[in-house]
């Protein structure tokens, strides 16, 4: 029987930014988390780096400055009021995380220790400044146990275990969701006043990803099957170094405490792409580079990887080519303790997957899909906005990575999802307890889990012919191939053609466990009907946009075309079929320029 649970803010996602709007809307409204995961196993858990604020700790910096580097690394795509905002945000949502218990890794003299990272300037001299402030290699793990211990502390109810299938809107605003209970099978109708999406990202399109399983991208699929576009899918970014073949992330940290990319002749071939920053350019310009090395026969051995080299003796020769220093001013030197103690998981991933010490090699690298910029969109309350106008869904709020706001635009930096997803987390909790307090429920309809329902009967009941993993196995590789790091028109046709005949064959696919208890074969066929759909939006979304931008690049348009293109995607899914629309870029102080590094 069909369960219904009645509170004012339902939040779903136990990540980073659930986690932060349940505390924050939980203050006033009565407020629960939906998680499909056990909170503590969200992929915000393997956040390694850090978090950017500009604290000016160890040099001088400004949230300006963190603006500027914000609105350049998008490529001039990300809206730069919101951009603005979340800069500003950012120094004292690091302070709150402090307050809240986070151990942060400490400078000497007992601050919140703050180390370089991609694209983060000092706007003066144009070099990296300390701008990440991180708790070793773990930020991540650190910010999820603080916020949940919060959470606990404050008694918010958690449903752990549920995975949200169907959004229900009536009379044009938010009413609730519908839920699959993992251990029982049963569907369980949440009426709320207010809803917010949290729940991170759809890597598991692409066959070689930093991204946990989970990110099947469930809430936007979700969402654009009820009328709300995906904005800016096509942007989509392809980290610079994950472990060759596995995918799993090598954290950028790894660059900002010294690391250098080599390619087979031993060259510091980041040089040539980005004089000034070199190895510590953004991740698009670098992920492209990594990629032309390798198809021009530049690979390790002819093989399809390069090296990043933190051993100490490359470290501490680049340093001296560099003229690197330490904060007080003296040279840059480290030790391969020193080195171990900053990034001790990256040391045991590559020793555990790689069989290899990094303090004594280089660790063999390759491009990873990472990270979504495109997503449901919102503006910096978290209210999703349906439309070119950006008029607001009423009681449906988004936050963190499958939201977009948008503030990383075309590229994201790094450190910057971490502060997305603290800051839009809060205030999506915040606005979202503020709307329920002043709205009523909406009625609930006889059907409500009617579309779950009929969604979990036909993945019960197909002919059979065809085998989710089959179907997974070649979208993930299409993908790879043609919507990946470098894109024609040739390529996007052809993975087009193929997501479509995918999406046919999964029409006849069976589930054959038919049991109720932890179905996962049944969850699995699920969550491959949700990458379908956005490898869809993905790949029409990047056809259309005949340019290159950040994380989009055409080889057929090698440029950026600010006169036809400073706009965002917007997409809309109808029954298979997905229509565009633009809405324009908002700028304010900088007008778009070329990028240089
Ligand atoms: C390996 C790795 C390292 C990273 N390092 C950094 C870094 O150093 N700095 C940085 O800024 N960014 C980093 N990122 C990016 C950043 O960690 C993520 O973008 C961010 O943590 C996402 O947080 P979130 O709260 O949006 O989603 P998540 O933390 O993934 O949480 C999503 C939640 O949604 C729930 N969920 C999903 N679907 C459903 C459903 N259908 N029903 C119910 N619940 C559902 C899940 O159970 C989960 O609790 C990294 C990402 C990866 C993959």
């Amino acid at each position: 029987m069909t369960q219904t649970h009645q509170f004012d803010v339902i939040i779903i996602g136990g990540g980073g930014a659930g986690l932060m709007a349940a505390l924050n809307a939980s203050r006033t409204a009565k407020t629960a988390v939906i998680s499909k995961l056990y909170p503590m196993r969200s992929h915000t858990g393997t956040a390694q780096g850090g978090i950017g604020a500009a604290l000016g700790n160890l040099e001088e910096d400004h949230y300006e400055w963190h603006t500027y580097d914000t609105v350049k690394g998008s490529d001039y795509l990300g809206d730069q009021d919101a951009i603005e905002f979340m800069c500003k945000e950012a120094v004292q949502t690091v302070y709150d995380l402090e307050h809240l218990g986070l151990p942060f890794t400490r400078t000497k003299d007992g601050r919140i220790a703050q180390r370089p990272f991609g694209g983060h300037t000092n706007n003066v001299t144009g070099k990296p400044v300390r701008r990440a402030c991180y708790s070793a290699d773990r930020t991540g793990h650190m910010i999820l146990q603080t916020l949940f211990q919060q959470c606990i502390k404050n008694n918010i109810t958690f449903f752990d275990e549920y995975q949200v299938m169907d959004l229900l809107i009536i009379n044009g605003a938010a009413a609730g969701v519908v839920a699959y209970q993992l251990a029982t099978g049963e569907l369980h109708i949440f009426h709320a006043k207010a809803v917010i999406f949290a729940t991170g990202g759809h890597g598991r399109i692409w066959e070689i990803t930093s991204n946990a399983y989970s990110f099947s991208g469930d809430g936007v699929a979700v969402t654009i099957r009820r009328g709300i576009p995906a904005e800016d899918m096509e942007f989509f970014q392809f980290h610079p170094t994950g472990i060759f073949k596995l995918g799993i992330l090598i954290t950028e940290a790894v660059r900002g405490e010294g690391g250098i990319l080599l390619n087979d002749k031993g060259e510091r071939f980041m040089e040539r792409y980005a004089p000034h920053v070199k190895d510590l350019a953004s991740r698009d310009v670098v992920s492209r580079a990594i990629s032309l090395e390798i198809s021009e026969g530049r690979g390790i051995k002819g093989g399809r990887y390069l090296y990043l080299d933190v051993t100490p003796d490359t470290v501490n020769h680049y340093a001296e080519v560099d003229g690197r220093t330490r904060p007080d001013g003296t040279p840059y030197r480290v030790t391969a303790e020193e080195i171990l103690s900053k990034i001790p998981d990256i040391t045991d991933f590559c020793r555990t997957y790689l069989g290899i010490d990094p303090a004594k090699q280089p660790i063999p690298i390759q491009p990873t899909a990472h990270y979504a910029m495109g997503g449901i969109p919102t503006d910096i309350y978290g209210r999703v906005v349906i439309d070119d106008k950006n008029t607001v869904l009423p009681g449906v709020y988004a936050a963190g990575e499958c939201a977009c706001v948008s503030v990383h635009g075309a590229n994201r930096l790094g450190t910057n999802s971490l502060v997305d997803i603290i800051v839009f987390g809060k205030h999506a909790g915040i606005d979202a307890a503020k709307y329920a307090n002043g709205a009523d429920f909406q009625p609930l309809p006889e059907d409500a889990a009617g579309l779950a329902e009929r969604t979990i009967a036909k993945l019960r009941s197909g002919d059979g012919k065809e085998k989710v993993a089959d179907i997974s196995k070649e979208m993930k590789a299409v993908m790879f191939d043609h919507v990946g790091i470098f894109r024609t028109s040739e390529g996007l046709n052809k993975a087009l053609d193929k997501i479509k005949e995918l999406r046919e064959r999964y029409q006849h696919i069976r589930v054959s466990d038919q049991g109720k208890a932890y179905n996962t074969e049944l969850t699995n066929a699920w969550e491959l009907g949700n990458l379908l759909d956005l490898a869809l939006v993905t790949t029409i979304s990047a056809l259309a946009r005949t340019e290159s931008r950040g994380a989009h690049a055409r080889e057929d348009y090698p440029n950026r075309d600010d006169v036809n293109w400073l706009k965002h995607t917007l997409a809309w899914f109808k029954d298979g079929d997905v229509t565009l629309g633009y809405k324009p870029v908002v700028i304010t102080h900088y007008q778009p320029k070329e990028r240089v590094y």
